[in-house]
């Protein structure tokens, strides 16, 4: 049988970021300003290494390399996905993602970033900034220059369980309170609008204001078509989520025991809720793994919430 591989994440400590993810995941976090779990991930910024079995100890990018079969061999030259969970005790900087013709002509070669959250946490009452009301792309950039937020920016409100697509050019900001589990391309650039005047060590963080205006999506499509409601699903039930060019994304509610089959390249699975097991593996909320492709079949017992994505 090929083997379950699980990853050690790696923690990313951030301005706004809280303690969340050790007290509500047992994770092991550097510090209580500990903002992003960074669970799956080949990107060098940060890259996971295999937690046990065979692997053990090489990096998903070392893997990636050396073992394509395990993914499918799809002849990428990168692991194509990387998953987070975001532990936002304060807002996040307003921002925006280029698409991938951008990227690689501006950033270095690098890909675009096209990201989907599952809200996890938050507070009563909760919103996210998702887009902006300019008309026109010179609406855009008076508005930016002359700092006029809060006519700029869109809210919409979210509760918990809800599922958001970002596309590259939409203007966005997670907000404080909400915890999220992120799945994005493989990708580190963000271009950041505005940061709330706020000071790291006594300065400002670098925004990038001309990339911004040059890659947001004017005017910002409508927001009620990238939000769904999945708290709520069937149990026992794979449901797509969202399947977009990078990435296909699944919800899972098991009760007492579900099997199927992998037949995708690779499956990625985070356990977000519950504990149980994997063909005879112990698991529980906060542990991510790889299915390889030919995997058979996944039995899963306990009861469990998992989110799950392929290419
Ligand atoms: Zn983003």
């Amino acid at each position: 049988m090929k083997p379950i591989l699980f990853l050690n994440p790696v923690f990313k400590q951030m301005i706004w970021g809280g303690s969340r993810l050790a007290e509500q995941f047992g994770y092991d976090i550097p510090g209580d300003d500990t903002g992003e779990c960074w669970a799956v991930s080949a990107h060098p910024n940060g890259d996971c290494t295999i937690r046990e079995g065979i692997y053990e100890g090489k990096t998903l990018s070392e893997l990636w390399s050396s073992h394509p079969e395990l993914f499918g061999n799809p002849g990428l030259d990168r692991f194509p996905l990387l998953i987070k969970i975001i532990d936002a005790r304060d807002d996040l900087s307003i921002q925006v993602h280029p698409n991938d013709t951008y990227a690689r002509e501006h950033e270095n070669g690098s890909l675009g970033k096209t990201e989907c959250w599952y809200i996890l946490d938050c507070p009563e009452d909760a919103a996210l900034v998702v887009g902006h009301n300019a008309g026109t792309r010179q609406e855009l950039a008076e508005m930016i220059h002359e700092g006029k937020w809060t006519e700029l920016i869109r809210q919409i409100p979210v509760k918990r369980g809800d599922f958001i697509q970002i596309d590259p050019g939409t203007v966005h900001a997670i907000k404080g309170g909400m915890m999220i589990l992120e799945t994005q391309q493989n990708s580190d650039v963000t271009y950041r609008v505005y940061d709330y005047d706020r000071l790291t060590g006594g300065k400002p963080r670098q925004l990038h204001v001309e990339q911004s205006i040059d890659v947001i999506t004017v005017p910002a499509p409508s927001a009620d078509e990238s939000v769904s409601s999945v708290a709520e699903l069937s149990k026992n039930t794979l449901h797509e989520l969202i399947a977009c060019d990078y990435y296909k994304v699944w919800k899972l509610e098991t009760a007492e025991t579900f099997s199927f089959e992998q037949t995708h390249p690779f499956l990625i699975v985070s356990v977000i809720g519950g504990q149980g097991q994997v063909n005879g593996k112990e698991i529980r909320k906060g542990d991510h793994f790889i299915l390889p492709e030919g995997f058979g079949t996944v039995a899963l017992q306990g009861d469990m919430q998992l989110i799950m994505s392929s290419i």
